[in-house]
């Protein structure tokens, strides 16, 4: 199997290329048409499977086909991933950039534990996909630095640390301040019953997927 049978965009099938990513992962071989197609995915994967690109890069082809489609519309948030961490939000943020490069899609990353400028600044800037920490998240969102009723799609990096962390009440606030109508993309290394509650609160009709 290669990247090219999963309908992916000559331009990020070029990126892949540059980086020499030959063969999809398992993770990504299922996940990328579900998410492609506009699904809500359910998948339990763990670090170092290749679940960031499995997200990145179908969500990365959707910023490039709406650029050719409708050039001049502002920016704005389109994509919000949530981390348990800021050095998963920093990894995240970084294959974003990397797998977006040649494309103009901004990646912007906020967490908390660091100063909020620099962040409000890149912010300030265009930003299509934001990688943040829920309590930061939420700290910009009270102080009304950003909107996310573009927001369209969600993806929960990793559920069963932020659950683990107490980062519930933080999810539950920020769920309230996104369009109902979204596409949601769900990752967990480990499911237990809280978890399952989660997911079921945010997924619809999602795909299941194990690897
Ligand atoms: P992740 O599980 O998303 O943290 O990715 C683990 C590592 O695998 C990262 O360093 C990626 O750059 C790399 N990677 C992801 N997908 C592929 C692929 N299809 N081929 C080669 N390397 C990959």
């Amino acid at each position: 199997m290669s990247f090219s049978t999963l309908g992916l965009h000559a331009d990020v099938l070029s990126v892949l290329d540059t980086l020499g990513y030959q063969t999809p992962t398992p993770i990504q071989l299922a996940a990328i048409p579900e998410v492609l197609a506009g699904h809500d995915v359910m998948a339990g994967a763990q670090t170092g499977t290749g679940k960031t690109a499995a997200f990145a890069l179908p969500l990365i082809q959707r910023h490039i086909e709406r650029a050719l489609s409708d050039s001049g519309q502002p920016k704005a948030i389109r994509v919000l991933v949530l981390t348990p961490t800021r050095e998963l939000a920093q990894q995240v943020h970084k294959s974003f950039v990397k797998y977006s490069q040649g494309s103009d899609l901004n990646a912007v990353v906020a967490y908390g534990g660091a100063s909020i400028n620099p962040q409000i600044d890149a912010l300030n800037e265009g930003c299509d996909v934001l990688v943040a920490t829920p309590g930061r998240l939420l700290e910009l969102t009270m102080k009304q630095l950003i909107d996310l009723n573009t927001v369209e799609t969600l993806v929960l990096d990793e559920a069963d640390r932020m659950l683990d962390m107490g980062f519930i009440i933080d999810i539950e606030r920020i769920l309230k301040r996104l369009p109902e109508t979204r596409q949601t993309l769900f990752f967990s290394a480990t499911f237990n019953d809280e978890v399952f509650t989660l997911s079921k609160t945010l997924l619809r009709e999602p795909k299941l997927i194990e690897v």
